[in-house]
């Protein structure tokens, strides 16, 4: 096995793995460990060369800072991909060397699922490394974070209509998700039980039809939600739904679901922000996830109650983020960023000597 650093300026450590025996070429990102070790999911994509990799790790090692500072898991960003189609070039023996090769940073960065990656390749990782997490609760491990992200989203969501509407209350207020899997479909469930009316879509039809079925939801074409007039807006599908194309069509007072990369570029936050539509950060109110997880790396132990505690915070940075957007006068999506960087030089400066 053969490791090389590759300097990337504004990133602490880039790494780049080729084993021979196993074919694993990859490549790991620590963007900043202010705040503590560097945690990020691995993912596997057939990328067509090691620049657009890199590229993609980059990019999503940054992205992991900006999430855990403001969530604030105690944990820094990093990412970490496998080159390669999953569906052809997956092996227990390209897991051993991607575990070999995250051991030879020595915990500086901790692995997760992402993207192609799954529980069964993740546990080949942790034959040859302990720096894994979101393993089995059987296990340990802290388990499926889906859960955990729909807790926090529904928290969240209570600043959102508080920012908008003056209260907190879901009673009264009508809720469009698009996406059912499984983290829209457990918060469109919990909005009902809390009172709100939920408006269901999803490319799945029938998944769609199942779950309205059985929790008394509306289900609606999904070729035409936007058009559906409702307080909140939830992609819980896929990234880059909020575009040139789609913002004109919303007939809603807000944005606020789990799916990540929601805006297609930055610059769609100032247009929801014309627009009067208030916008939650996807990675501020889907952060439950990753705080589950972070709290398996407690000294302790996993420990739900206390994992659940620290999502319900999600709601409170919600309202710091709206706060410092009308304050600063910038959109959320800006005001979301400044608070991560807010918590990071607070993070240097406590670690720099007086
Ligand atoms: P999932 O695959 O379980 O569910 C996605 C749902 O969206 C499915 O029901 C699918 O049929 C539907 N869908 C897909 N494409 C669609 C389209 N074009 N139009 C309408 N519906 C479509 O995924 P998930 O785990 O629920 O994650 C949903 C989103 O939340 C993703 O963007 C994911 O990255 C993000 N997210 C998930 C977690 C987590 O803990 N699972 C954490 C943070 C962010």
């Amino acid at each position: 096995m053969e490791t090389s650093e590759i300097q990337v300026d504004g990133y602490e450590k880039v790494v780049r793995c080729r084993d021979q025996r196993s074919g694993l070429h990859a490549l790991i990102a620590v963007h900043d460990t202010t705040l503590g070790p560097a945690l990020g999911g691995l993912r596997m994509l057939p990328y067509v060369s090691e620049d657009e990799a890199l590229f993609d790790v980059l990019r999503l090692a940054k992205g992991m800072t900006y999430k855990s500072a403001v969530a604030e898991t105690g944990l820094g960003g990093g990412k970490s991909v496998i080159l390669g189609d999953p569906a052809t070039m997956k092996s227990p023996a390209l897991f051993r060397a991607m575990g070999r090769f995250i051991e030879t940073l020595g915990g500086l960065y901790i692995t997760a699922e992402d993207m192609n990656i799954g529980i069964p390749d993740l546990e080949e990782v942790r034959k040859e490394t302990r720096w894994v997490t979101g393993l089995s609760r059987e296990s340990g491990s802290s388990g499926n974070p889906s859960p955990y992200t729909a807790r926090g989203c529904v928290e969240g969501m209570r600043a959102v209509l508080e920012e908008c509407f003056g209260s907190p209350a879901y009673e009264g207020r009508t809720i469009l998700l698009q996406g059912v899997g499984a983290v829209g479909g457990r918060m469109a469930v919990m909005l009902k039980e809390r009172g709100a009316e939920v408006l269901i879509c999803d490319i799945d039809e029938r998944r769609a039809g199942e779950l309205s079925e059985q929790h008394d939801l509306v289900a609606v074409p999904d070729c035409d939600h936007l058009g559906v007039q409702c307080d909140v807006y939830a992609p819980c599908a896929r990234g880059a739904t909020i575009n040139d194309d789609t913002i004109p069509r919303l007939r809603c007072a807000a944005v606020a679901g789990c799916a990540n990369n929601q805006l297609l570029e930055p610059g769609h936050a100032d247009r929801l922000r014309e627009r009067g539509i208030l916008y939650a950060p996807d990675y501020v109110i889907n952060a439950g996830g990753i705080i589950n997880v972070a709290a398996e790396l407690r000294p302790g132990g996993y420990d739900e109650a206390y994992a659940l505690q620290r999502i319900d915070r999600i709601y409170d940075n919600l309202k710091r983020v709206f706060q410092i957007s009308r304050s600063e006068d910038i959109s959320t999506r800006d005001a979301a960023a400044r608070l991560a960087e807010q918590r990071l030089a607070a993070g240097r400066g406590a670690k720099s000597p007086s």
